[in-house]
């Protein structure tokens, strides 16, 4: 028999299929080692076929095959070949996507434990062997037992003698590290409401593969999840839950593992390396058929999908920023496709693009316009900053905000403090010579941090002493400008000393289960007020909090980026979605310094269409995404000569596009990336827009075909990060 097998190379050169004699009872989806340019190397069986098309001396033998079961299925290599051609990758960089890394590095294998029993044969045992006669006396008031035990108590060879006469046997079994998160606590179905009944009717009765559940925040999209999850375990098969970013869901996960126990395996990157690998055997061999996880875990090995759901759908978390750079969307509606499953995206606040797509009727649309129990959604309070400046209020906090924080820790209630940027203080400015304090190896400011009092870059994370004075001109006016959550947690505590306050940012969350331990401080009313950056906007449930202060909620409008409107809408609504879930009525108060702002007008009343309709007018008429496409082609590299000869030639490939069919650009240039050095590399980009797709594989081809050892060359389509 003959193997055809994809080496794990992820190089161009080798991005074909080897062919390599195997045992008869191989099968494709097994990871094997084959000799490959005189090493041996790991592989992936993708067929086994009776003949080879090389002459048999030219065909090597598989050297070893690793699996009993194959760890890959057929879905993949299915999904293989269109993921190797739309992103432009080499099949094996496609294909370990589906393997969880630290495995396919060979770093974790399965843990076997052997148990020996009695078998039913009987056998005599000669008087003289004492040995043997006591192991199948000690076997016979037992079920089983560790076969290494039995070694050491009785002798290796009195046990081996027993097993080779067919006395006992002996079996191998694997023993799973299970990982354990939260406690287990019994959780029932919920009773659905009108609505929740509704939803689930309509995705399970609609023909359309994708399904937008568009709920207000606090609206039960979950509850609609695991229903619809359990509906399909019942049918036998299997789903899909996916959240934006796992470690921060610890109330989500303990709900998961309480409603569905073992059937339910989740993958995230706070498992060690064991667990994970356990994790994902228990998917891949039928035992779990419920994968929760982050982006990656749209990879689960699993067969007979009958749900995928993505919540927070419009999270940028969803788009991955290595190598092959997938959207997740688009992974999951092959596999929908493949499956014939359900799609279903979930947010309170859909990207634009999927909210049109549903208006355009390509999803089936689905909309919960009220919380649970007609609770109301919280009030939200504009405080203008411009006249705070001007009453010479010199605090973070308006006088609105420190009212509402009196009035909320007097009820014994809990308060979230948000703002965007994290560290006690943004840039580190000379105030004589207007000199920056930067780093050595990228170009960005660094960060003024007064724990350890020093200077980081939030780039490559290297650390700099405190300027004693400007290195520049000598001056010691060094100012730190700014707000970062160290400030703001100052300044609260100076406000009000009683209260007990946390901070949840980059800086604090450390380890394993870093961001579950200060969520279950809070979540324990083992502190009054959350301070913290992005990391505290999403899906959490704490019914105590019916206050949310948004420190600068403009901030994010100040980029120069065609999202820069949606993305504060998305925000102010998922962080005051945070006030009032349960009983007492919720506030928030929106602190900004342009109060007129649009974006701001459609937030404060909750109007998500309104927000649609307008924005969507600007996008069509400016022509931005979705009505064009925005690609960026980086060329970055450690010799600025050579990576700039390479962006040259990158551009005029791109320029030859251009001029063969010029209608298709509405904007082509190149230029420095603004960060123009990361980690020593120097970095530039090809900017363009593009009327559709059209081209889209070609710059692809060009981004492959200009990368070299010293330069790399990559795509990014409609990137959410233009650093
Ligand atoms: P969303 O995900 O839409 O923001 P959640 O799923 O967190 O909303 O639900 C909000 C709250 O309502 C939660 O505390 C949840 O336990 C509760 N809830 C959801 N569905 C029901 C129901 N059918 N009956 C009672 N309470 C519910
Ligand atoms: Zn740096």
């Amino acid at each position: 028999m003959y193997a055809e097998v994809i080496v794990d190379i992820a190089h161009s050169q080798v991005d074909r299929i080897f062919e390599y004699s195997c045992p008869p009872d191989l099968t494709a989806g097994c990871r094997v080692k084959v000799p490959f340019g005189g090493r041996i190397i790991d592989g992936f069986v993708l067929s086994v076929k009776e003949a080879s098309v090389y002459p048999p001396e030219k065909v090597k033998p598989i050297a070893e095959v690793f699996d009993e079961l194959p760890a890959l299925q057929s879905e993949c290599f299915s999904l293989m070949e269109r993921i190797s051609s739309r992103y432009k990758v080499p099949k094996a960089a496609a294909l370990r996507l589906f393997l969880p890394s630290e495995m396919r590095l060979g770093k974790v294998h399965e843990v076997y434990r052997k148990y020996a029993k009695l078998s039913h044969i009987s056998v005599p045992i000669s008087k003289t062997a004492k040995k043997q006669q006591e192991i199948v006396v000690f076997l016979q008031g037992i079920d089983e037992y560790d076969y290494t035990a039995l070694c050491n108590e009785y002798g290796r060879a009195a046990v081996n003698s027993l097993v080779e006469k067919g006395a006992i046997t002996v079996e191998k079994r694997q023993i799973k590290r299970n990982p354990v998160l939260g406690n287990y606590y019994e959780e029932k179905p919920k009773t659905l409401t009108y609505m929740q009944g509704n939803a689930i009717k309509s995705i399970e009765n609609s023909s359309k593969t994708v399904h937008l559940l568009h709920g207000v925040t606090g609206s039960g999209k979950t509850e609609i999840y695991l229903q619809l999850i359990a509906n399909e375990i019942k049918k036998g098969k299997s789903a899909i839950f996916l959240v934006p970013e796992i470690s921060l869901t610890p109330q989500m996960l303990s709900q998961l593992r309480a409603r569905f126990k073992g059937e339910a395996a989740i993958l995230h990157s706070g498992l060690s390396a064991g667990e994970k690998f356990d994790e994902w055997w228990r998917l891949r061999s039928g035992e779990a058929k419920i994968a929760i996880g982050a982006r990656s875990a749209i990879f689960a090995p699993l067969e007979n999908l009958g749900a995928i759901i993505i919540d927070e759908e419009h999270d940028t978390s969803y788009l991955s920023e290595t190598a092959p750079r997938y959207s997740t969307v688009e992974i999951a509606k092959l596999r929908a496709e493949y499956n014939g499953c359900k799609l279903i995206l979930g947010s309170a606040t859909p990207s634009v693009e999927s909210y049109l797509a549903a208006t355009e009727g390509e999803y089936n649309l689905i909309t919960l316009p009220e919380r649970i129990n007609k609770r109301p959604l919280p009030e939200i309070i504009i405080a203008d900053m411009r006249k705070e400046v001007k009453r010479g209020n010199p605090s973070p906090f308006s006088s609105a905000l420190r009212e509402e924080l009196d009035a909320t820790l007097k009820c014994g209630n809990q308060a979230i403090i948000f703002l965007n940027r994290r560290g006690y203080s943004q840039k580190v400015i000379c105030r004589d010579c207007g000199y920056v304090a930067k780093c050595e190896n990228c170009d960005v400011s660094l960060t003024y941090h007064s724990e350890e009092d020093c200077l980081k870059c939030h780039y490559c994370g290297a650390k700099y002493r405190m300027l004693p004075a400007c290195p520049d001109c000598g001056g010691v006016h060094i100012r730190y400008s700014g707000t970062g959550t160290q400030r703001v947690v100052a300044e609260l505590t100076s406000l009000f000393p009683q209260a007990r306050i946390i901070r949840m940012d980059n800086d604090t969350v450390s380890g394993k289960d870093g961001h579950y331990k200060i969520l279950k401080k809070f979540a324990s009313k083992e502190a009054d007020i959350l301070v913290g950056t992005q990391m505290i906007a999403k899906g959490h449930d704490f019914p105590a909090v019916t206050l949310v202060g948004i420190l600068d909620a403009d901030m994010s409008l100040q980029f120069s980026d065609y999202r820069s409107g949606e993305r504060t809408f998305q925000l102010i609504t998922q962080v005051s979605g945070r006030s009032g879930r349960a009983d007492d009525k919720g506030k928030v108060v929106l602190q900004t310094y342009c109060p007129e702002n649009y974006i701001l007008r459609y937030a404060v009343n909750y109007d998500y269409t309104g927000f649609f309709n307008n924005e969507i007018q600007i996008r069509k008429a400016t022509l931005f995404p979705p009505y064009s496409l925005i690609c960026r082609v980086m060329v970055t590299g450690e010799d600025d000569k050579k990576t700039l000869e390479a962006l040259k030639s990158v551009y005029f490939e791109i320029e030859e596009l251009r001029k063969a069919q010029p209608k298709r650009f509405i904007f082509l240039n190149k230029m420095h990336s603004p960060v123009k050095k990361i980690q020593g590399k120097h970095r530039y980009q090809v900017l363009m827009r593009l009327k559709d797709d059209a081209l889209l594989q070609k710059i692809y081809e060009i981004a492959v075909s200009n990368t070299t050892p010293y330069v790399l060359v990559y795509v990014e389509e409609n990137p959410t990060n233009l650093s």
